[in-house]
């Protein structure tokens, strides 16, 4: 699934190609994703002229002369761009076609992505508005975290997967931060020190940078934009490694179902704090 570095890394990739440029031809191929892509995209989209491309947790927002483009990768979705037609695949659903003919192509052979137009200012969107802060960003700091975490019986896992309190940690980052600050996944979140708060924001922004820097990514079949593999599973110390000895001590790491998602700790490195 496409993490927030990988958004990240598509951002980067294809920005400089895309801003400024006018739309001039918009095809659909496939209206279903998660939610249907408006039927008018096309009539939204021609002549607008893209001012800027940003990020907010992980969705893309093209800002054009005209609106809003939000596209969510979903599960298994990519944005390409092409420097000229290539006769389309079964699962690429979209083609942007901009005034220099490069084309942004939308893949998504899962379908659970989305193409969303909105002309209103996209913060108040109904999918963006209720969203915690990002955790690059300052007011992600262990205070943020401290405070969100009083009074939280959740395990501290999950509390900072919870796009309420901060975006885009997903389950890949969740545990490789907490085993890099210590932490054993399991902790309620009230039971967390502010000392390991300090810790578990130093550590997730180290390791969202490293990931975003080394091209995103964790998983075998991602490419980035510009067609290249990540190569951030290199660095994995704790992901898809359950049974194998941890890399600090030795121990062999377990696994445990937190929020129905597989969690791998060092029950030595990372033991519950009282
Ligand atoms: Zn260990």
């Amino acid at each position: 699934m496409p993490e927030l570095p990988e958004v990240e890394t598509t951002l980067r990739g294809i920005k400089p190609h895309v801003q400024d440029r006018t739309v001039i031809k918009v095809t659909v191929r496939h209206h279903q994703l998660r939610w249907p892509i408006p039927r008018d995209l096309n009539q939204c989209l021609l002549g607008a002229r893209v001012e800027d491309i940003t990020r907010r947790a992980k969705y893309l927002l093209f800002h054009t002369t005209s609106g809003t483009l939000l596209i969510h990768l979903g599960m298994s979705g990519h944005l390409h761009l092409l420097t000229g037609y290539i006769r389309p695949k079964k699962h690429d659903h979209v083609d942007i076609e901009l005034d220099n003919h490069q084309i942004i192509r939308f893949t998504d052979p899962r379908r659970f992505g989305a193409i969303l137009w909105t002309i209103e200012s996209p913060e108040h969107h109904s999918i963006l508005k209720n969203l915690g802060v990002e955790p690059l960003d300052r007011n992600f700091s262990a205070h943020y975290l401290w405070e969100s975490a009083q009074h939280r019986k959740v395990p501290i896992k999950s509390l900072i997967m919870d796009n309420k309190v901060v975006v885009g940690i997903g389950n890949i980052y969740a545990a490789e931060s907490l085993f890099l600050a210590r932490i054993n996944p399991n902790q309620p979140a009230y039971a967390v020190s502010k000392e390991q708060c300090v810790d578990l924001v130093r550590v997730i922004k180290r390791v969202l940078r490293k990931a975003i820097q080394q091209g995103g990514t964790s998983l075998k079949d991602f490419l980035n934009s510009e067609g290249k593999p990540g190569y951030f599973s290199q660095y994995l110390q704790v992901y898809g490694r359950q049974r194998l000895p941890c890399y600090s001590c030795g121990t062999c790491l377990s696994s445990v179902k937190i929020g129905q998602r597989s969690t791998v700790y060092c029950p030595n490195c990372q033991k519950e704090t009282k």
